[in-house]
């Protein structure tokens, strides 16, 4: 990582892959840590906010320019010096970049832990739908919808890897449900998840269709903007908003004059801003229990969009950021 991004980030530029950076496997040494051999990496949309000068502050720590990027990633212990860690043990938690790392356990955020994939279930779903995106979708719900069966949510970004888990959470718990997505496939792959209703919203009009199939007594925010302005502006009395991202705002500078802020109090909308770490300590071990199950049979549905290649997860990073992704990004470092 070598330079900060003013919009999108640019492979090569903002980030670079560097084959100088070798680790003697067998001499270096663990401190107390783990060693690990990376099999995939996850990029995801929080990844950008990282792409900050070092001294300010945000809720994931800056990448550091000259260090290598780190992000979620499944990977095989090579060597430990830490209990509870042996040779062979899959781990999933904050990777660097390379081909191998020295691996934290005890990062505040998503040190690495050790897990056993489900059968059936291959282990990059576990950067994933049965990652942290996943448990994204599911703590989010569970914990701030409310859901009521007959009422109605609209799920922005309902494509990806939150979204459809939100869209197929929802539909179990017997709402009608509105998604919006940027390419034509990407629709389809809602209403193959469940959704009643999911438009292009770069080719239909948002305001149109919320103000059609709505009121909405759920508002699922992945997008921010003017996808919120609408949904604003479509809710229904006391209706839930679950504030989970951003990502038209992400790279871009300018933000959004949102023209319906005053309907927020008319029709006393509550607004759930929350970080997936928040909820974590409650519905973590709730969510192993019942939701790789679920994915291995195939009663919860999941996408992926696989790079290979360390040398190509720049490219990787900014397609999340664009939406050239379609379903969950993993970058396929190494086989095992
Ligand atoms: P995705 O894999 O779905 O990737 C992001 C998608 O966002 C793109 O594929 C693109 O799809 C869409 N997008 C890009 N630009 C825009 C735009 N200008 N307007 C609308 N959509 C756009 O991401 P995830 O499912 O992993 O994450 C979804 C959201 O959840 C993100 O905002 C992320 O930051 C947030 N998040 C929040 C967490 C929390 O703790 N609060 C934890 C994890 C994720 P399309 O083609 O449809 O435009």
């Amino acid at each position: 990582y070598n330079e900060i991004p003013t919009g999108f980030p640019e492979p090569g530029k903002t980030t670079v892959y560097d084959t100088s950076l070798t680790i003697d496997l067998e001499n270096v040494p663990l401190n107390g840590g783990v060693l690990v051999k990376t099999l995939v990496l996850s990029a995801d949309p929080y990844m950008r906010v990282q792409m900050r000068p070092v001294d300010i502050e945000s809720y994931m720590p800056p990448f550091i320019p000259g260090q290598p990027i780190f992000s979620l990633g499944v990977g095989k212990v090579v060597r430990s010096d830490r209990d509870g860690f042996k040779p062979e043990d899959y781990v999933y938690g904050l990777l660097d970049h390379a081909q191998y790392c020295l691996a934290n356990p005890d990062a505040p955020v998503f040190g690495i832990r050790v897990f056993v994939p489900e059968p059936g279930l291959r282990y990059s779903a576990y950067v994933g739908a049965a990652g942290m995106p996943g448990q994204t979708s599911y703590y989010g719900w569970k914990e701030y919808a409310n859901a009521k069966p007959g009422e109605t949510v609209f799920v922005s970004g309902g494509a990806g890897p939150v979204g459809s888990i939100v869209i197929q959470l929802a539909k179990r718990d017997g709402l009608k449900v509105i998604a919006s997505a940027g390419t034509d496939e990407k629709v389809k792959f809602c209403k193959e998840v469940g959704a009643d209703v999911a438009f292009n919203y770069k080719t239909t009009n948002t305001l149109d269709v919320l103000k059609k199939e709505g009121p909405l007594n759920i508002y699922w925010d992945n997008v921010g903007g003017t996808t919120l302005d609408a949904a604003i502006a479509n809710a229904a009395n006391h209706a839930r908003f679950v504030e989970c991202g951003a990502i038209s705002q992400y790279n871009s500078k300018e933000g959004v004059n949102m023209k319906n802020l005053d309907q927020i109090y008319a029709r006393r909308i509550i607004l759930y801003g929350f970080l997936i770490s928040d909820l974590a300590p409650k519905w973590e071990a709730e969510f192993y229990k019942i939701i790789p199950k679920k994915l291995a049979s195939g009663e919860i549905k999941f996408s992926e969009d696989i790079t290979y290649g360390l040398e190509n997860s720049g490219q990787a990073i900014r397609d999340v950021q664009i939406g050239t992704n379609t379903g969950k990004k993993v970058i396929v470092v190494a086989q095992e």
